[in-house]
């Protein structure tokens, strides 16, 4: 095993033991419920959006490691971003996953979502790695149900 491959496991179970922003947001004003039909993960997401940026978010739902890890990941990131950040940010995090293996992404912005990056060798937890993004993309434009379908 590579030493990315046991970063990758070790921040992935200490993503699923300890999920960050796990719970209820009373007072959200944007929710939505995405669902990946291939593996069975669901995920809720909560956001708080006030003059375009994120001011808070928080997740439930159950779903494989990956799923999880990838959401409580995501909930780190765009917490305090723009709309727009988190656009970027969608962009960029779905190029890390799809992208040949030469092309160079600069992934600085990430945080641990930038050691999901070898999901990119198993094309099927693709999904399970997004849903989290494209559930956010449905939040963000008023879409109350999202599947990856
Ligand atoms: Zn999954």
């Amino acid at each position: 095993m590579s030493e990315l491959d046991e970063l990758y496991q070790e921040i992935v179970m200490d993503h699923n033991r300890k999920p960050r922003n796990f719970r209820r947001l009373d007072g959200a004003n944007h929710m939505a419920d995405g669902f990946n039909p291939f593996c069975g993960d669901e995920v809720k997401l909560f956001l708080i959006i006030e003059n375009e940026t994120v001011k808070d978010v928080s997740f439930q739902g159950s779903g494989c490691a990956i799923s999880r890890a990838s959401v409580s990941m995501m909930t780190d990131v765009i917490k305090g971003k723009t709309v727009e950040e988190t656009e970027h940010l969608f962009d960029l995090f779905q190029g890390l996953l799809t992208s040949a293996e030469e092309e160079t992404i600069d992934t600085s912005s990430l945080g641990d979502l930038e050691v999901l990056a070898g999901v990119s060798e198993f094309p099927t937890r693709v999904k399970c790695a997004t849903l989290s993004w494209h559930t956010l993309r449905g939040a963000i434009r008023g879409e109350e149900r999202i599947s990856t379908e």
